[in-house]
């Protein structure tokens, strides 16, 4: 059994900590808000102190944190992993971040000896409960090996898509997809429901054929029920687009589509709609048409 160091327990560490616990491994935790630390120490976790506590105790540092400025602070910063690790520990980020930031932390951890693996997860809460993630992962392969077994008690499909930063990569090019798809979805769904249709009629009608999607089916159905608690915040997509924006800048890509979505959520933040579930894309949409989609009343 390995000793695993865990930072960052929120909506998505602190299920996947509680997991490498039921398998029989020893967890030091540690985030920055004191509750979610208490939470998991009560769960079996050992309390880690800072960043670079936790990493001096442990053989793999695992992060799930919000964004790449996080993941610098906690790995890079004073009192971070690096300043507590030893040479032969391996970190894997699991957050979803810039593949830059990505690639700079892995030459930084390179430098102390310490191995480095992106590994962004996509699947959410529920899928961080069951242990069922997808898990996208960039670097060597050795060191992909070596850390598999563990990483088998997170995810159902676990992949190696390439070198540090193919992880995010390939992460972002998951959330381009989503969010498009999202955003179409929303646009055919205020056109429908503005010419009078039952939108839920029109989804019904739709699904099984070539517009039929995993993101139809678990999206539409909420935007008809006007259900739009998170899932997957809003400001989160908007992050991740952003990353993807600047990703694509940095080797010339232009992602017209992905920028406009990007635009249209960052919009959605200033409307205090931060904290809705991306569905809510469609809010955006509707107001410009002055239609709301759900199933007629029978006026
Ligand atoms: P979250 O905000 O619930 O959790 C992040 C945690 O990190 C918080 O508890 C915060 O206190 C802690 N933290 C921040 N800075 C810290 C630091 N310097 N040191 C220690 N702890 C620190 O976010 P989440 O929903 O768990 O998402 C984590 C990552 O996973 C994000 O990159 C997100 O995009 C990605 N993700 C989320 C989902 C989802 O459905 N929630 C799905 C797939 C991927």
């Amino acid at each position: 059994m390995a000793k695993i160091g865990f930072i960052g327990l929120g909506i998505m560490g602190s299920p996947m900590a509680r997991n490498l616990m039921k398998a029989g491994h020893a967890v030091v935790a540690f985030d920055v808000v004191p509750a979610l630390l208490d939470s998991a120490v009560g769960a079996g976790a050992g309390r880690g102190a800072s960043c670079a506590d936790v990493a001096a105790k442990s053989e793999i540092v695992i992060t799930m944190l919000p964004d790449g400025p996080e993941v610098e602070q906690a790995v890079l910063g004073a009192g971070g992993v690096l300043e507590g690790a030893a040479a032969g520990t391996i970190v894997v980020d699991m957050s979803s971040i810039s593949p830059l930031v990505s690639q700079k932390i892995a030459v930084a951890a390179a430098a102390k000896g310490v191995g480095f693996l992106d590994a962004p997860v996509s699947g959410g809460e529920p899928k961080a409960i069951d242990a069922t993630l997808a898990i996208m992962v960039g670097g060597e392969q050795a060191v992909f090996e070596s850390v598999l077994p563990v990483l088998r008690l997170l995810g159902a499909s676990i992949t190696l898509t390439g070198p540090v930063g193919a992880g995010n990569v390939t992460k972002l090019a998951n959330q381009i997809m989503v969010a498009c798809n999202i955003a179409a979805m929303g646009e055919a769904l205020v056109l429908a429901t503005k010419a009078g249709l039952d939108p839920e009629v029109v989804f019904n009608a739709v699904k099984g054929g070539l517009a039929g999607s995993t993101v139809l089916n678990a999206k539409a159905p909420l935007v008809i029920s006007r259900n739009f608690k998170p899932g997957f915040r809003i400001r989160l997509h908007q992050k991740d687009l952003r990353n993807a924006l600047l990703a694509a800048e940095s080797m010339k890509v232009a992602l017209p589509l992905t920028s406009l979505v990007q635009q249209m959520l960052m919009a959605l933040m200033n409307e205090g709609k931060g904290d809705l579930d991306h569905s809510a894309i469609v809010t955006f949409i509707e107001e410009m048409a002055g239609v709301e989609v759900k199933k007629p009343t029978g006026e």
